[in-house]
């Protein structure tokens, strides 16, 4: 408990802190961009090659700079009672495209007449997304991802992300949501860091259920309101 809560202190003073130098980058990454587009444009060798490196590079930049952004007190955040399964859909037909690419298929059992959740539509669908794309990652041969969402006898909503990928080993799961923490050679790290700020917010829950070999489940808790949360 005690460790839990000073992980999310100290995710807090990183994440203010990282979301103001990612606004101050940006400015200059949209001249960088721009200029780089004019270079390339007028320069008469033919360097496709570095002008593709900068390019990849920069918008690496871009997604590193966008996820921290992401932990900034949005400017107007609107939570409002919505059917999280509702987001859910949303975000499998988003990704839909990018499973096909992988021969990754989605399973959904989606409850009947699931009570609303207090949240913020957006945020929310991120917190999908990330853990999704995740599970889209660890299956390089295609597999099934299965997504299901049920109202628990506990005032809260209970959606699990259940995947066929490598796993993760069991001393590794602690290390899940750290900033930076990646295995992936083009991985940023941050997915996961800001997937549980935004549960935490929300005054839900996560947990990782892994077996090597054989997938990763992603539980989440979330309370039907904010309120009832709150207790
Ligand atoms: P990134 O995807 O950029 O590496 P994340 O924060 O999204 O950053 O994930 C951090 C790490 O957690 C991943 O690099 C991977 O090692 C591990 N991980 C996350 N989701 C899964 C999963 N579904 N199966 C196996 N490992 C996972
Ligand atoms: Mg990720």
């Amino acid at each position: 408990m005690e460790e839990q809560l000073r992980k999310s202190d100290t995710l807090h003073v990183i994440g203010e802190l990282a979301a103001g130098i990612a606004h101050e980058i940006r400015n200059p990454m949209t001249a960088l961009k721009g200029f780089i587009q004019l270079l390339e444009d007028s320069v008469k060798e033919d360097h496709t090659m570095y002008f593709n490196v900068i390019t990849t590079e920069l918008s690496r930049i871009d997604s590193i700079i966008n996820e921290f952004l992401i932990l900034a007190k949005p400017q107007a955040v609107k939570f409002v009672e919505k059917d999280i399964s509702q987001i859910m859909k949303e975000t499998v037909d988003l990704l839909s495209a990018q499973a096909v690419l992988h021969n990754v298929q989605f399973r959904t059992y989606y409850e009947k007449n699931l009570p609303n959740v207090f949240c913020e539509s957006n945020q929310m669908k991120k917190v999908f997304i990330n853990i999704i794309k995740n599970a889209i990652e660890v299956m390089p041969k295609g597999g099934y991802i299965t997504v299901s969402i049920q109202k628990g006898f506990d005032h809260k909503v209970h959606i699990s992300i259940r995947d066929e990928g490598t796993g993760i080993p069991a001393h590794k799961i602690k290390k899940l949501g750290e900033p930076f923490y990646t295995t992936k050679e083009r991985g940023t790290g941050l997915g996961l860091m800001v997937t549980y700020k935004i549960i935490e917010e929300h005054k839900g829950t996560i947990e990782v259920e892994s077996k090597l070999g054989e997938g990763t489940v992603f539980h989440i808790h979330l309370p039907y309101s904010l309120k009832a949360g709150m207790k």
